[in-house]
């Protein structure tokens, strides 16, 4: 495998659903969006496609994830501008969930293995040993308590959301 470029990055199940997007107003994520995606010039920062048209383009939150501390630390430290497979392989427990309750084609599963294995130079095996070990690290993460630094977005946070402690028995449902 060449230089891998695009992961998969399971987001903790405590934390699902935890995001600047939900907190914000829905027209200052859109400024926020829109001036993430000026900034990449509608490419997508992984890899490189074309995201200027129509329902192409995703504002994708990247965090970081400290377990050495507790309660364990999900920081934001960045927002890029991706396009919609590399966001559906970033967050394939999510989309795994939503191709099991219906909500997508059973096959896009292979467009996306097809994505990951073209962007990354790497076979369908080395997919699939990511894939397990990627929702083995997930289930490692969950079982921490978490709360959020939302780095230099922190001033866009409404005060009452921040410092909150997810519990690692809190169980979201998600997508909802
Ligand atoms: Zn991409």
């Amino acid at each position: 495998m060449q230089d891998q470029i695009l992961f998969i990055e399971m987001v903790p199940t405590p934390i699902w659903g935890v995001s600047l997007r939900r907190h914000l107003p829905r027209s200052a994520w859109n400024r926020l969006r829109q001036a993430v995606l000026e900034d990449c010039e509608y490419r997508c920062e992984v890899c490189g496609a074309d995201i200027s048209g129509k329902r192409q383009a995703v504002a994708d939150e990247v965090w970081n994830y400290h377990t050495d501390r507790s309660p364990a630390v999900a920081e934001l430290y960045d927002i890029q501008g991706v396009c919609m497979r590399c966001d559906r392989i970033k967050h394939l427990g999510l989309t795994s969930a939503l191709i099991g309750q219906g909500h997508m084609a059973a096959d896009y599963m292979d467009e996306l293995r097809a994505h990951f294995c073209k962007v990354n130079g790497a076979s369908e095996e080395e997919f699939e040993y990511q894939r397990g070990m990627e929702f083995a690290v997930q289930a490692q993460l969950s079982q921490h308590d978490w709360t959020v630094d939302w780095g230099e977005y922190e001033e866009l946070v409404p005060e009452a959301v921040l410092g909150q402690v997810f519990s690692q028995d809190r169980k979201p449902t998600y997508p909802a």
